[in-house]
């Protein structure tokens, strides 16, 4: 099979976990016999420090030519004083919003070989094994007006929290889609005791649920779905859930299993080209140390096999092999609990030789 892949490393670690995830596709490649081309594109603070843009337009360009997008992380103190419209968090919003990137799909499942890394008790964690669905192009993050104002004459601030039904039947479809493929369980998180646009978001849900009559459904207010997410994280199999509340409850979500490290994410559009990337941030402290964990990069990449080129073949040899290496008690330095660990490019190889002997 022949694919071009659209690589934005972007800022910090996003470099160096995008490098060896490159190097795990090329194993993939030569055992499978497939060819992956690679075109990449500037983004974050490294795409502002060449071109004064946070998403230069040949990124947008390079994206629209490609099969699918794998991108790492942007970010770092260098822009932080920024203009707003020059941080590197920028180009993230404007990568979603170009390519129309609105279900985020965020896996979190335990590892057996990795129970003792979670802050929870093993026994909660053990069999954990759900998806969070965040709606990714709406919400408060995009709603107008969103500025600076005056309120009985003193200063204040509005952003505004707006929703279309069309945008919340999408998103609710993507997760019932998803759950067909599951445990057929869909929570829809909201806030519906207080916001209207929560009360909408039911109204929807319980229209979209009649078009799955075999996928249960159940309503979660969000401030009880963070503590059940902690009381009983085993309940959940699909989440689905706006933009803001979804950005929350998968940061605390992804300390279920242990380290934001692991965790992959894909963001889908309805247009066919998808976008891949870790959960994790461009982590400005461990930048350019070789210590970063590469998992999470190499997981995405496996998901974008998986979605994007239906390798589930290719996919479950990477998710395989990830499970082996941490089964054999390799582990980088945020899972080593100051223990031994190894190196980003160390993770990498074991990882690869698992795939080899795999095949
Ligand atoms: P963002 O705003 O981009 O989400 P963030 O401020 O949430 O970034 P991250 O960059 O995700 O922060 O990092 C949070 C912490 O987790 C950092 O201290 C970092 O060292 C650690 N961390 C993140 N990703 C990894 C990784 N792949 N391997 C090891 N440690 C990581
Ligand atoms: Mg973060």
């Amino acid at each position: 099979m022949k694919k071009t892949i659209a690589l934005l490393p972007g800022d910090g670690i996003g470099r160096e976990v995008i490098e060896v995830t490159v190097d795990v596709l090329k194993t993939i490649e030569e055992h499978y016999h497939h060819q992956f081309q690679f075109q990449y594109g500037l983004i974050g603070g490294d795409a502002i420090d060449q071109t004064g843009n946070p998403l230069p337009k040949e990124t947008i360009e390079t994206c629209r030519q490609a099969d699918a997008v794998l991108l790492g992380a942007v970010g770092g103190p260098k822009w932080e004083s920024n203009p707003v419209f020059l941080r590197p968090e920028r180009g993230l919003l404007a990568i979603r919003k170009e390519l129309d990137l609105f279900a985020n799909l965020r896996p979190i499942k335990a590892f057996d070989s990795l129970l003792d890394s979670s802050p929870l008790k093993p026994e909660y964690v053990r069999g954990v094994d759900f998806v969070i669905v965040r709606e990714l192009t709406g919400g408060l993050y995009f709603g107008k007006p969103s500025e600076r104002t005056t309120q009985d004459g003193e200063e204040g601030a509005v952003d505004t929290l707006f929703y279309k039904r069309s945008e919340i039947k999408r998103i609710l479809v993507s997760a019932f889609e998803l759950a067909m493929t599951r445990k057929k369980q869909v929570t829809s998180v909201d806030k519906a005791n207080v916001l209207e646009s929560s009360r909408l978001w039911r109204e929807v849900a319980e229209e979209v649920a009649k078009e799955y009559p075999e996928v249960t459904l159940k309503h979660m207010l969000v401030d009880n779905a963070a503590m059940q997410l902690i009381s009983s994280p085993n309940q959940f199999d699909v989440i689905v859930t706006e933009n803001l509340f979804g950005d929350i409850l998968s940061d605390e979500a992804s300390m279920i299993t242990g380290s934001l490290g692991m965790l992959p994410s894909a963001s889908l559009s309805s247009s066919g080209l998808h976008l891949y990337e870790p959960v994790h941030g461009s982590a400005p402290d461990i930048e350019g140390k070789n210590v970063a964990n590469p998992i999470a990069a190499i997981l995405s990449a496996a998901m974008m096999l998986r979605h994007s080129f239906g390798l589930e073949e290719e996919a479950g040899a990477i998710e395989n092999a990830v499970k082996h290496v941490l089964g054999s008690g390799k582990r980088t330095a945020d899972l080593a609990k100051g223990g031994p660990y190894v190196s980003t490019k160390l993770m990498t190889e074991e990882i690869k030789a698992a795939l080899a002997d795999d095949h």
